[in-house]
């Protein structure tokens, strides 16, 4: 298939940022986490973390509602489907779930932290919308729906939404609870990993790669692994130094195994 330069460049730039991410990960180069526990206030230029999760979220809904609807297929009912999923995420992730956080008082988060991800965010707004309006002609008939990609992929997006939605939920649960402090989650997926919502992030992300057999979706999904598997691993040793009766059993991100 002969993608637009535009397309291309925008494809390689978040796989070479993912590659790049994880190497310097694997080679614990020390890449400063710029926010939530562990940050340290190292940085100097803040903003208030709700509106953080706006500005940076933000680019992804509007990137990718103005190609879906701009690009030359048309919005047949496969499109608009994988349109309502990516906006059922996004558009929870805009005006809803910054505004539920239970934020420690006088937390901010450094400016950068949205400025960088919403550069990612549009650039994924933008590959996933090109895609669907520009390049994916399976998804011009009907019959779309019947597939086996289209029927695993909604399953594994509605999985991952749940999961996700319910461990974020219990983590602002928790907070409201004990407001300038953190404290051990357990129910749900907290049984067998620490952080439940990364794991359910990233089955939206394949099962949307998947709904829509798209290249562009695939990319994000790794990207998001990339970023997520290792912050989780981070977040699971600083739960066990912090609390010395952490549930021993507990993996990081991926039942029993990780
Ligand atoms: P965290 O788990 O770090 O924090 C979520 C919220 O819960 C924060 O307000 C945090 O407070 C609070 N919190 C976390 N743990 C505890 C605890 N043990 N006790 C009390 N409060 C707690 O999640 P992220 O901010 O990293 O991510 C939030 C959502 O965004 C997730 O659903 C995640 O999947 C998604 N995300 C997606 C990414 C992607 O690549 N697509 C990238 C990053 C996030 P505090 O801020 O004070 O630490």
């Amino acid at each position: 298939m002969d993608y637009s330069i535009a397309f291309t460049a925008a494809l390689i730039f978040v796989f070479v940022a993912s590659v790049a991410w994880i190497i310097l990960k694997l080679l614990r180069l020390n890449v400063p986490v710029v926010y939530g526990r562990h940050e340290a206030g190292q940085f100097r230029f803040r903003i208030p973390t709700r509106l953080s999760w706006v500005l940076m979220e933000a680019p992804a809904a509007l990137f990718f509602a103005w190609f879906v609807f701009t690009g030359p297929l048309p919005a047949t009912a496969p499109v608009i489907v994988l349109f309502i999923m990516w906006q059922l995420h996004y558009c929870h992730r805009v005006f809803i779930y910054p505004f539920q956080l239970q934020i420690r008082p006088g937390s901010t988060t450094p400016a950068r932290m949205p400025l960088f991800g919403a550069v990612i965010c549009a650039a994924c707004g933008y590959l996933n919308g090109d895609f669907i309006s520009r390049y994916a002609t399976h998804l011009q008939s009907n019959d779309w729906f019947y597939t086996p990609a289209f029927i695993i992929g909604t399953f594994l997006f509605v999985l991952g939404y749940i999961i996700n939605k319910v461990a974020d939920r219990t983590l602002i649960q928790l907070r409201k609870n004990n407001s300038d402090t953190y404290s051990i989650p357990f129910g749900g997926a907290y049984r067998w990993i620490s952080c439940p919502n990364y794991l359910g992030e990233i089955i939206i992300w394949i099962g949307f790669s998947c709904a829509a057999w798209s290249i562009a979706g695939i990319t994000f999904a790794f990207m998001t692994a990339a970023n997520l598997i290792f912050r989780a691993i981070e977040n699971h040793r600083w739960y066990h130094d912090r609390f010395a009766d952490y549930p021993q059993e507990r993996k990081a991100i991926i039942p029993f195994i990780l």
